[in-house]
C-alpha cells in the first residue's frame, strides 16, 4: 500500500500559542493536543509524540506484534510526559490527548487516548474510528444525553483521559486492513469542535490534493471562530500496482462512531482494544464561549478570594495594630492648624491610620518658618502628655520677633 502523507498546524484566532503538535513520518502519523499553559502544553504534545517517532521504519514478525509496539509507545509517552510533570514545578499538570497511526504493510494500527480523533473516509463513507475520551462521550455512552446535546454541552471541554496526567494511562486502539483509496484524518478538536463531520467529509471527497484540503479545512475551522489550535494530518492510501488513483467519491454520508467504531468496525476492520488501567480527569483550558463562561466563573471565584484574603489582612492589621495605633501621638498640621494627632502618618488604601485627638488653635502663621518642616514631616510625641509639653514648646513668631 502506498501512502501520502500531509499535516498541518494552525494556532486558530483565539490562542496566542500553538499546544498541538503532528508527526509525519514514513510509516507513523500522530496528533497531539497538549494542555496545561503554554510552554507545558507545546512540551506536552511534543514529547509525547516521540516514542512514536522512534517507531518509524520498524519491521514487525506480525500484526500483533506491531499494535502492541504502538500501545506501548503511547503508555511510553505517558510516563515520560507524567514524569516531567512530576519532577518539573513549571510543568506541573501539563498533559496531552495523542492519537497515533501506524501503518503495518496492508494494515494501519490506531492508538489513542483523549479526544483527538481518527476518522476513515471510505468508498464515500466517513467514520469515526476513536471514541473521545470525553466526560460528554461517557454521557452519551450512557444515554443520559444524545450526541446533539453534546456538541453545545458546557462541560464538553473535559476530557476523561489523557497522557501525562498519571503514570498509568488507559490507551484504546483498533487495527483494519487498508483498501486503495482509503483516507485518514487525524485531528485535533480545533477542528471537531468547530466543523462537524459532514463538511470534514465533503472536503476530504472532493478530490483536490491533499494539502489544500487541509487549508480548507483549517479555513473552515478559523471562519468558525478558531477558537482552538486546528491540527490535521491526512493519510491517503492507494495500490501502487494499479493503474493510476481510485476516483475520489463525490458524494459522502456520515456514520456516527457509534455504529462506526461499537459495532461495525470492531467486527469487519479489526480489533478495538483497551490497554492498561486508570482513568483521570483533567479540564481542558479550551477558549470558547462555554468555557469562557466557565473561565469568567473562576475568576470571580479569584477575585472573591483575594478580597476575602485584603479584608482578612486588613482586619488583623487594624485589630492588632490598634494597640500600637492608640499609643503613637504626634504634633502635625490639619488645615494649617498644629494638632495632636493619635496613630501613624499613614495611608493604606482608604484607611487612615491616624486621628485628631486635640486641636492647638495653633495657626501654621504663627510658627516660624524654620519650625514648620518639623510640624509638616510630625513632630513624634512619647504619649498624649508629652504631646502637649510640645506643644506648649512650639516656638511662635512673637518668641523671635
Ligand atoms: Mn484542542
Amino acid at each position: 500500500m502506498r501512502i501520502t502523507a500531509t499535516g498541518i498546524s494552525d494556532v486558530g484566532r483565539v490562542r496566542e500559542g500553538n499546544e498541538d503538535a503532528y508527526l509525519v513520518a514514513d510509516s507513523v502519523f500522530a496528533v497531539a493536543d497538549g494542555m496545561g499553559g503554554h510552554v507545558a502544553g507545546e512540551v506536552a504534545a511534543s514529547t509525547a509524540l516521540e516514542p512514536i517517532r522512534a517507531l518509524d521504519g520498524r519491521v514487525f514478525s506480525d500484526s500483533d506484534a506491531a499494535a502492541d509496539a504502538l500501545r506501548t509507545a503511547v503508555v511510553e509517552a505517558n510516563e515520560t510526559v507524567s514524569r516531567m510533570a512530576a519532577d518539573e514545578p513549571s510543568y506541573r499538570g501539563m498533559g496531552t490527548t495523542l492519537t497515533a497511526a501506524m501503518l503495518e504493510g496492508q494494515r494501519l494500527h490506531v492508538a489513542h487516548v483523549g479526544d483527538s480523533r481518527a476518522y476513515l473516509l471510505r468508498g464515500g463513507r466517513f467514520s469515526q474510528l476513536t471514541d473521545d475520551h470525553t466526560l460528554v462521550q461517557h454521557l452519551i455512552d450512557e444515554g443520559q444525553i444524545t450526541r446533539e446535546e453534546a456538541a453545545s454541552h458546557p462541560q464538553r471541554s473535559i476530557i476523561t483521559r489523557a497522557i501525562g496526567v498519571s503514570p498509568d494511562v488507559d490507551v484504546d486502539s483498533l487495527t483494519f486492513e487498508l483498501q486503495p483509496g482509503d483516507a485518514v484524518l487525524l485531528c485535533s478538536d480545533g477542528l471537531t469542535g468547530v466543523v462537524d463531520d459532514l463538511q470534514i467529509a465533503e472536503v476530504l471527497a472532493d478530490g483536490a490534493d491533499a494539502e489544500a484540503a487541509l487549508r480548507r479545512l483549517v479555513r473552515i475551522a478559523n471562519d468558525a471562530g478558531g477558537p482552538d489550535n486546528i491540527t490535521a494530518v491526512l493519510l491517503r492510501f492507494d495500490d501502487p500496482d494499479a493503474d493510476g488513483r481510485p476516483a475520489a467519491p463525490r458524494t459522502v454520508s456520515i456514520r456516527t462512531q457509534d455504529d462506526a467504531v461499537g459495532s461495525d468496525w470492531a467486527g469487519k476492520l479489526g480489533t478495538v482494544g483497551s490497554f492498561g488501567a486508570s482513568t483521570s480527569v483533567l479540564r481542558r483550558e479550551r477558549v470558547d464561549d462555554e468555557v469562557e463562561t466557565a473561565g469568567f466563573g473562576r475568576l470571580v471565584l479569584r477575585a472573591l478570594a483575594i478580597v476575602v484574603g485584603i479584608v482578612v489582612l486588613v482586619g488583623l492589621l487594624v485589630a492588632g495594630g490598634r494597640f500600637l495605633l492608640n499609643q503613637t501621638y504626634f504634633i502635625g498640621l490639619e488645615d494649617q492648624e498644629v494638632v495632636i494627632y493619635q496613630g501613624i502618618d499613614v495611608q493604606v488604601g482608604p484607611f487612615d491610620l491616624k486621628r485628631v485627638v486635640e486641636r492647638t488653635d495653633i495657626h501654621l502663621d504663627e510658627v516660624p518658618a524654620w519650625y514648620h518642616p518639623t510640624l509638616e514631616a510630625g513632630r513624634p510625641a512619647a504619649d498624649i502628655n508629652d504631646a502637649r509639653r510640645i506643644v506648649q514648646g512650639i516656638p511662635r513668631r512673637d518668641d523671635t520677633s
